[in-house]
């Protein structure tokens, strides 16, 4: 019996997956592999809490490939060899995938192809994560976008494709090549840190379509004004399944153009545009993830405070909405954007700490850790990429919590410390006499830290340096 490689990377599902599809399609006795080729992405190797994801939404496709009585066949070490070192076991000729478009990746895919076509093979890869591939998308004189507003209206002409679809089966091949057990991978944690995860996310496909229905039932309704107040259940949490592709854009999409128009739902789709034009970026500007879009803030005069950083990832900075946002992170693996946003803008504009550093702490911390989002968040967040926030936009700690969480739930969810504290000062408890802390239970400096930077102070210290920069031109 001829044989098939469909080679899994991050379209882990069955459902609209187009070399999956294809390899059922080609009759031939098909071999899931998975090659966890963990130091090919350098410093941008898969973080701890990816990894937790990862196993499950593995084992979650290794179960759907038991009904058709296939196996997962999971290899450890360097993509190139172990793919070229499965064709020889098996005798197949035949290797199909969906792209991927980190650089390190879009490197080792290029080799494998030229060599796997010099070498006389079938290779073909699809497009399974986006809905229009980064290249297909250009400005009238043909260069790539660097703002988004103008990009969303150039994908709005272009049409959406459906979801791809199979009524075939996939052939079972008599026999198998040797391969690593999942477990093997040791992707989940050695210490139990992850019970948070269990209790706020279901890493399984089923689990992603429920988010999804459950979020056009209700949410979505209210997706405009509910998706920037992080005690609420207000936006989607696909981003995990997205990035995994246990859900397809194009999935995702379709769902949405079957329900009736609403602005939630416009804004929605225009979040999932935001995706794709991260990956736009990434794309055209492979560099982004270590330097910044705009080269003049390759010379920013960054302060870098260790003390400062360590606080910050901890959720000791004092200012209750960031703490709470970073206690969440690690407790979950997963932050509200509005939330993303205003962390990210004290670390790189109070603090003066380099974009570069809250996006590796992002990395290892995330459970839909992106380089193409993630970079573009980071550079929003320090003004130097695309589409970036201006300099001098400088969130308010303060105001932001007052106006985004003003009686202060996401903040007592989090932040326990200030449970008792209340309303008047759950997001600026520094201001509490000494009595008003007794009765809180909450002594700042004590149970609770002071602001680890005035925010007056923080704020024309970032727009001193900012001038420096500009001065330097
Ligand atoms: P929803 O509001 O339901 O949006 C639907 C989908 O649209 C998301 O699942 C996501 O795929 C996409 N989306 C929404 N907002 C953005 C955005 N600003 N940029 C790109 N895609 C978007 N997103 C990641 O997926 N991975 C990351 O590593 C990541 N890092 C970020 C770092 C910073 C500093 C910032 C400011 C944002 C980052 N984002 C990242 C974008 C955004 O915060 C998350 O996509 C969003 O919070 C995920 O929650 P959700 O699925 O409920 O989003």
């Amino acid at each position: 019996m001829e044989k098939v490689i469909a080679w899994f990377r991050q379209d882990l599902r069955l459902e609209d997956n187009p070399a999956w599809i294809r390899a059922v399609e080609s009759g031939k006795g098909v071999i899931p592999v998975y090659i966890h080729a963990q130091k090919e992405a350098g410093k941008w190797s898969l973080g701890a809490a990816s990894k937790w994801w990862l196993h499950h939404a593995l084992k979650d496709v290794e179960k759907q490939l038991a009904r058709f009585g296939l196996r997962m066949i999971y290899r450890q070490g360097e993509s190139e060899a172990e793919l070229f070192a499965l064709l020889k076991e098996t005798g197949s000729r035949s290797v199909l995938w969906n792209r991927c478009y980190e650089p390190h990746r879009m490197r080792i895919d290029g080799r494998i192809k030229s060599r796997l076509k010099e070498e006389g093979c079938e290779v073909w890869s699809g497009n399974a994560s986006l809905l229009r591939e980064p290249w297909e998308v250009s400005t009238q004189t043909g260069n790539p976008y660097k703002v988004y507003t103008p990009y969303s209206r150039t994908c709005a002409k272009m049409p959406d494709h459906e979801p791809l679809s199979t009524t075939k089966s996939p052939k079972v091949p008599k026999d198998w090549p040797k391969g690593v057990s999942l477990e093997d991978l040791s992707l989940l944690p050695e210490i139990s840190w992850d019970k948070g995860f269990h209790e706020f996310w279901n890493p399984t496909r089923k689990g992603g379509m429920g988010r999804l229905g459950a979020f056009l039932k209700a949410p979505v309704k209210h997706y405009d004004t509910g998706r920037d107040f992080p005690s609420e259940d207000g936006t989607s949490r696909l981003s995990p399944y997205l990035h995994f592709g246990q859900i397809g854009p194009r999935e995702v999409a379709a769902t949405v153009r079957k329900q009736t128009e609403s602005s939630g739902l416009k804004t929605f789709y225009r979040e999932l545009i935001w995706r794709e034009f991260a990956y736009h970026v990434l794309y055209h500007f492979p560099d982004t993830p270590e330097k910044p879009l705009q080269p003049k803030y390759k010379r920013f005069p960054w302060v870098d405070e260790p003390a400062h950083l360590e606080a910050w990832q901890k959720g000791m900075t004092g200012y209750p909405i960031v703490d709470a946002g970073m206690r969440q992170l690690w407790k979950v693996g997963w932050m509200h954007n509005r939330v993303r946003m205003i962390v990210g803008s004290l670390l790189v504009k109070h603090l003066l700490h380099s974009w570069e550093h809250g996006a590796e702490w992002f990395w290892d911390t995330l459970v839909d850790a992106d380089l193409a989002s993630n970079t573009l968040g980071w550079q929003w967040a320090g003004g130097c990429g695309a589409d970036a926030a201006p300099y001098f936009r400088i969130f308010n700690p303060i105001t932001q919590g007052e106006k985004f969480d003003g009686e202060g739930d996401f903040i007592r969810e989090y932040v326990p410390e200030l449970a008792q504290v209340s309303d008047k000062y759950i997001n600026c408890p520094w201001e509490m006499s000494e009595g008003e802390q007794i009765r809180a239970n909450c002594r700042i400096g004590q149970d609770y830290p002071a602001p680890v930077i005035d925010h007056k102070a923080g704020r024309e210290r970032a727009l001193e340096a900012l001038q420096k920069l500009k001065e330097a031109d």
